[in-house]
């Protein structure tokens, strides 16, 4: 079988050493693992300072709390729910924009329609590691006042004009899970070069307390342990390299594939993407083929593919109260995109076989 993806992990010989430190030493959460992950990837993205977390949902949630949003935030339904759901734990509305049909991120255009004096902010996404258009989303914030903050999600590794995506806006948030490319296990990471934000963020990962049992604020427990930090640590170091590897397998699953009258994002040109996904779009009347049905029949010889993201947010059954907006490009998007399995260990290969199979389905179904 050829999953969807897989994590890259090291050996677990290659943590012996840092697990029997951190059983020794008896301090098994937020301690010195933990600190050192923080500035590893703080050097990474060019900033004084990182929080890490138990997921980036957390950091979401608390981002948008400490910077005091409120009212509505402008957001993308093109995106993993869980960007959503920190909305709604902040009893913020979300006030769904349409993408870029080429680059799949919000559209500052659509940004700049949808602002309304109940605006706070813009959630924007790095979708699928591609940067979000960061300097027109900056101008807008600026011109109105607005706090940015960044679903960096798919971005641990993406760069724009050469650097790193975790500088930009008042907050950028990673996630650490299985399904990312650098990962803890579970975890999520908050990146600013607002200072105080970290500050507070560290304290609310402890509820709001620091320490003194006295609580400054309501938080919730989102600490990392320190064996979670030491697999960051481990993949941290391979990121770069992981990185490039896929996007020479996005490549050669580009090059293979770029016949078939399938769409592909597009990647701007002073842009690196990590290529969290890699997605096919399938227009039924140009390919012959849904991308249900390709789906399926990769399914049958074993290769497992994803509707990454179907349904968008807004048609969820969480979101009933959404389904009425209108987002023609998201819809359409949604509707026709198809992730192939990715992974960074994975072999030219594997994606020479995939390629192969889906080529075959669909030119089976074009003469049908
Ligand atoms: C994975 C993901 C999240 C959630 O990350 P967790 O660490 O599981 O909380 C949020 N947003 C996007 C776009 C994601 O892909």
């Amino acid at each position: 079988m050829i999953p969807i993806t897989k994590p890259t992990l090291p050996n677990h010989e290659e943590l012996k050493e840092d697990f029997k430190s951190i059983i020794d030493s008896g301090m098994i959460t937020n301690a010195k693992y933990v600190k050192e992950f923080e500035k590893k990837a703080a050097e990474y993205f060019g900033t004084e300072n990182t929080t890490a977390l138990s997921s980036c949902t957390a950091g979401l949630i608390f981002a948008q709390k400490l910077l005091k949003l409120k009212g509505e935030v402008i957001t993308p339904s093109f995106t993993f729910h869980a960007t959503t759901h920190s909305l709604i734990w902040n009893n913020i509305k979300p006030v769904f924009v349409d993408i870029d049909e080429n680059y799949y991120y919000i559209d500052p255009e659509k940004v700049k329609e949808a602002i309304t004096s109940k605006t706070s902010a813009i959630l924007a996404v790095h979708i699928f590691g591609h940067p979000a258009s960061i300097k027109e989303l900056q101008e807008i914030a600026e011109d109105h006042k607005l706090k940015l903050i960044f679903d960096a999600a798919h971005a641990f590794g993406s760069k724009i004009d050469n650097k790193p995506i975790g500088s930009f806006g008042d907050a950028e948030v990673f996630s650490l899970s299985p399904t990312k490319l650098i990962t803890t296990g579970e975890g999520g990471l908050i990146s600013s070069n607002n200072e105080e934000l970290l500050k507070t963020t560290k304290i609310a990962r402890n509820y709001g307390d620091t320490g003194e049992g006295n609580s400054l604020f309501s938080g919730f427990n989102s600490r990392m342990s320190e064996f979670h930090a030491a697999l960051g640590l481990k993949t941290l170091e391979k990121l770069d390299k992981n990185v490039e590897k896929r996007n020479e397998l996005a490549q050669q699953y580009k090059k293979r594939l770029s016949s078939l009258g399938v769409k592909f994002q597009k990647i701007s040109n002073n842009v690196r993407t990590t290529f969290k996904d890699f997605s096919l779009e399938i227009d039924p009347e140009e390919v012959g083929i849904t991308s249900e049905k390709l789906c399926e029949e990769l399914k049958k010889q074993k290769i497992i593919s994803r509707k990454y993201f179907y349904p968008p947010v807004h048609k969820q059954k969480a979101f009933q109260e959404f389904k009425e907006v209108k987002l023609p490009i998201t819809e359409k998007i949604s509707s026709n995109i198809l992730s192939l399995p990715l992974y960074s260990h994975m072999k030219k290969e594997e994606v020479e076989e995939v390629c192969s199979a889906t080529s075959k389905i669909i030119q089976e179904n074009a003469r049908r």
